[in-house]
Parts: structure tokens; C-alpha cells; sequence
């Protein structure tokens, strides 16, 4: 055992839901047990008639909902005897791949699209040793790159086209279900290459038939204007959009994501970089969580239904707050209020703090 924590990590916890055997070295960083906020700040300001839930997955060990997927590709791959580990990234994969890459004692190897990642991310790889590649191209070439590299050598991939990534990011759905004590009306999330839409509705799907719940949520998935494809209908050639965690323009999981959209009877729409930006300053300002600028596609999509008349009044709806907004800060730096500078006297301070009590 690691520790007399009480929370095991998302495959001891859930165990009977994944595709371990007594052979599988466990590799875990106690991902998961993120916490799930009410947020009753944020509807009263914009006068939304909802029961608004966070599901903040920055509170994840690297920082991104990516360590629940991590954790079990990489045990498997430790079982399966890889020396090595790769993926393409917008960032938060190569961080989580990296640090559990290093936790399992192989090597990481991560390519990234030059200059498009948040350095937060950038320096999480480099921390934890891994070879990091930039690709002077975008995510989709890089992850067309891996995908042929691994048919070469014995290197396992990471990538959410790896199985056991989305089978272990479904234990966020459980999670939901457990702190909620009952299923939300609707689940939104960003979606970028689509595994995390993919892998909440397996979630949802499989405890429904073990009989933990007796219904199903509406799927929201909320794409950046300027990369999305799956509500477009067509691929997008050079996505573009502040999110980079969600700058894609090629989905790997566009089909189940589609699938997950359909069967639910939600939908997947589009927000702007404006709409983004501005949802993720609202949830820091009045809710006091730090987000990065894809999560914030969740709520920004949620605001945008709700001025459009989508919801059941009172409707349950849970968010995903898919990533850690420290990993990100140079947007906000660029957009948000200066401090003050004032000399290092009481009395200037003091006019100061008069002027804004
Ligand atoms: C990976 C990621 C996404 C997109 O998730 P997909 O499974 O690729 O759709 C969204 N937000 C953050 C912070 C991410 O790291």
C-alpha cells in the first residue's frame, strides 16, 4: 500500500470496473476523489435557475483529468513490459504521461505542437525527465507521427486511442454519481479530441446496467469556435482558439462522442474564445476555482443554453473542470486587472483600502 490515506487512487477504488488481474503492477499517483462544488454564487449573478455542479479534475495530481486515464495505461503498459511510453499532446497528456511515466520507473517520450502548448505543462514534462519533441505543426500531425511510430517499436502509446485511457477517465462518472448521491440532469464538458465525452457516458452506461443507478444524463460537449469540428460536420485543417487543450481539429473519438451526443439526447455546440475567457473569470471570481481556459468551454456552454432556453427549469447540471488554471496563467496575466504599484508607506495603503471598502 502507498499510504494510510483512505482514498486508493481510481482503480483500487472502482476495481471491479477495470481489466485488472492480480498481475498488474498499480501504478498510481491516488489520482481522483476531485471535489465536486456547488456553486451558488455564479447562478445567483447570472440569474441561472440551475443546481450548478464543478467537477474540478485540476485537483488531479499533474493538474488535468488525464491522470485518471494515465494511471491505468501506464500500469498496463508496466505489465505488458514496455520500456517506454509516447504520446502527442496539447499539454496536459505529456504532463500526466510524464509524471506517471516516471512514478513506473520508463521512459516518456512526448511531442508537442511548437509554441501552442502552456508553458505550466511544457515544464511539468521537462521536470519529470521526459524527452519532449516539439513539432513545428499541430497536435493532429504529431499524433499521426506517434500512431506510426508504435507500429515500429515496442513503445506503448498514450494516447487517448490507447483503450485504457477512457476506460479509466469513466471513474469520473462513478465519482459524480457517488458525491452527488444521485445522477446530474445534464453533464457538460469541453471536448477536444472527444475521449473525455467517450469515457464519462461509458461511466454513466456501466453503472447503470451494475444497477448503481437507475438513469442517465444528458451529454453536453462544448467545442472552441475556431476548432470544432464535430459540429461543423468536417475536419478543421488549422484549429485555432485560446483553449489549447481543445485546439483540434481531427478528433480521434469524434464517433463515440457523436454516439455519446445521440444516445443521451443532449448535444455538442460551440462556444467563443470571449465566451471562454469570460466563463473562466466568473468561475475564479465568484466561486474561487482556478480553471484553465478549455474547462471553462463546460460552463461557458452551459450559460450560452441557458439564455437560449435549453433547460428544464432547476435542472442538476455538473460541469467538468477539466484542468488546473495555474498551468495557464499567461492569458489571464495578458487580460485581468494589473495590481496596484504604491510607495511602501501605511497612509498610502490606507487611501487605497478606504477607497474600495
Ligand atoms: C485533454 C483536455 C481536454 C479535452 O479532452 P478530450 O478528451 O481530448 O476531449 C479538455 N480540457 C483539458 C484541460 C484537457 O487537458
Amino acid at each position: 500500500m502507498d499510504t494510510k490515506s483512505t482514498w486508493k487512487g481510481i482503480i483500487r477504488e472502482y476495481i471491479d470496473f477495470f481489466p485488472i488481474t492480480e498481475k498488474t503492477p498499480i501504478v498510481t499517483l491516488l489520482e481522483g476523489n476531485t471535489p465536486l462544488v456547488c456553486v451558488n454564487n455564479l447562478t445567483k449573478k447570472l440569474n441561472l435557475n440551475l443546481n450548478l455542479y464543478l467537477k474540478f479534475d485540476g485537483a488531479n495530481p499533474s493538474g488535468s483529468f488525464k491522470d485518471r486515464g494515465m494511471t491505468l495505461a501506464i500500469s498496463k503498459a508496466l505489465e505488458e513490459g514496455a520500456k517506454a511510453v509516447i504520446c502527442a499532446s496539447t499539454g496536459n497528456t505529456s504532463a500526466s504521461a510524464s509524471a506517471y511515466a516516471a512514478r513506473a520507473g520508463i521512459k516518456a517520450i512526448v511531442l508537442i505542437p511548437e509554441g501552442k502548448i502552456a508553458t505550466g505543462k511544457l515544464v511539468q514534462a521537462m521536470v519529470h525527465g521526459a524527452f519532449v519533441i516539439q513539432v513545428k505543426g499541430n497536435f493532429d500531425q504529431a499524433l499521426n507521427i506517434v500512431r506510426e511510430l508504435v507500429k515500429e517499436y515496442p513503445i506503448t502509446l498514450v494516447n487517448s486511442i490507447n483503450p485504457y485511457r477512457i476506460e479509466g477517465q469513466k471513474s469520473a462518472a462513478f465519482e459524480v454519481c457517488d458525491q452527488l448521491g444521485r445522477v446530474p440532469d445534464y453533464h457538460a464538458l469541453p471536448v477536444g479530441n472527444a475521449g473525455n465525452i467517450t469515457a464519462y457516458w461509458r461511466g454513466y452506461k456501466e453503472y447503470k446496467e451494475k444497477g448503481k443507478i437507475q438513469n442517465l444524463p444528458k451529454m453536453l460537449g462544448f467545442q472552441a469556435a475556431g476548432a470544432a469540428p464535430i459540429v461543423l460536420g468536417h475536419p478543421v485543417e488549422k484549429p485555432e482558439t485560446v483553449a489549447t487543450a481543445i485546439r483540434i481539429g481531427n478528433p480521434a473519438s469524434w464517433r463515440t462522442a457523436v454516439q455519446a451526443r445521440d444516445e443521451s439526447g443532449g448535444t455538442i455546440d460551440i462556444v467563443t474564445d470571449e465566451e471562454i475567457l469570460e466563463a473562466q473569470k466568473m468561475i475564479a471570481s465568484y466561486e474561487g476555482i482556478f480553471c484553465e481556459p478549455a474547462s471553462a468551454a463546460s460552463v461557458a456552454g452551459v450559460i450560452k443554453l441557458y439564455k437560449q432556453g435549453y433547460f428544464k427549469e432547476n435542472s442538476t447540471v455538473v460541469c467538468t473542470l477539466t484542468g488546473n488554471g495555474l498551468k495557464d496563467p499567461d492569458i489571464v496575466f495578458k487580460i485581468a486587472e494589473k495590481p496596484v504599484a504604491l510607495p511602501a508607506e501605511l497612509n498610502s495603503v490606507r487611501d487605497f483600502v478606504e477607497k474600495i471598502l
